[in-house]
């Protein structure tokens, strides 16, 4: 009896746990001028200069009603000027109303403009949008907006803000985790090709949209894992294997560092098969056995 009542108070106490709580909020300055918004699993960065405020995704509604009261009171006499968007996903662009006013402009790629609009997003929706690059002066500082090919979404861009030396990139580049679960919307050899450009480019902090921020050793080792699991999954398709077999014989043990690896690698290892029969036809290829 008194067992029964324990493991009922444990249930009671594991139910009523904050395993779904309210999105923890926090502000952190990152690098000089560049500070980085955490809400629950999401990350935004924004850019503080004596010209005014530049933003990057607002989250979503609760997230940017946040944001703004404590712009308010920290830096209360800096307008806010430019709210850019990294991509089209809602999950990072609602709440870009909350900023929504005269002399604030938003920006995003091409591509995550049309679809906002196609989709009927419920955000505000970019005044100014562009192709390959576009680069924003803002006081004494930049931030350079580089549009590198489909990874992931609908024109997904970096954001480099100098003279800090921060880069921000959102989903396709996940540090110190594993990409999300199953890769919805990804396009796996679009985010191998967009992580070498940004290994190119100059950094030294590299924000994400999600995890963790880092270095450039970091996005190395992120590379390597996605050029890892591309190949795996792809030799074994070519050998005619199952994705049951694939992902029974698929270890990456290099990358088991990083976060949630157990669990999410069959699911990555899902999403690239899904991806290679998707994209690449391999399921219908002649010269491989099904
Ligand atoms: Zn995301």
């Amino acid at each position: 009896m008194r067992r029964s009542w324990l493991l009922l108070l444990l249930l009671t106490v594991l139910v009523t746990s904050p395993a779904r709580a309210e999105p923890q909020y926090q502000i952190e300055q990152m690098k000089d001028n560049v500070y980085r918004l955490t809400a629950g699993h999401y990350r935004s960065v924004f850019m503080v200069t004596d010209a005014g405020i530049f933003l990057t995704d607002p989250i979503n509604d609760n997230a940017a009603a946040w944001l703004r009261d404590e712009l308010d009171q920290r830096f209360s006499d800096t307008p806010i000027r430019y709210v850019a968007y990294s991509h089209n996903h809602f999950d990072h662009t609602y709440g870009g109303q909350e900023f929504a006013a005269e002399g604030v402009t938003f920006i995003s790629h091409r591509l995550a403009r049309e679809d906002l609009v196609r989709t009927r997003a419920e955000t505000q929706i970019p005044d100014l949008v562009f192709d390959d690059t576009m680069s924003v002066y803002l006081g004494d500082s930049e931030v350079r907006m580089h549009y590198h090919g489909t990874n992931n979404g609908r024109g997904s861009v970096s954001m480099t803000f100098e003279p800090a030396g921060v880069l921000y990139v959102v989903d396709w580049i996940v540090l110190g985790r594993m990409p999300y679960k199953d890769l919805k919307g990804y396009d796996i050899h679009g985010m191998i090709d967009s992580t070498r450009e940004v290994l190119n480019m100059d950094f030294d902090l590299l924000v994400g949209g999600h995890a963790n921020a880092g270095t450039r050793e970091d996005v190395e080792h992120y590379l390597g894992y996605l050029e890892a699991l591309y190949a795996a999954v792809r030799d074994g398709m070519l050998q005619g294997k199952s994705l049951e077999t694939l992902q029974e014989e698929i270890h990456l043990d290099d990358y088991s560092d990083l976060a949630i690896y157990e669990e999410w690698l069959p699911l990555n290892i899902a999403g690239v098969y899904r991806t290679l029969n998707d994209s690449s036809y391999m399921d219908m290829r002649s010269d491989l056995e099904s």
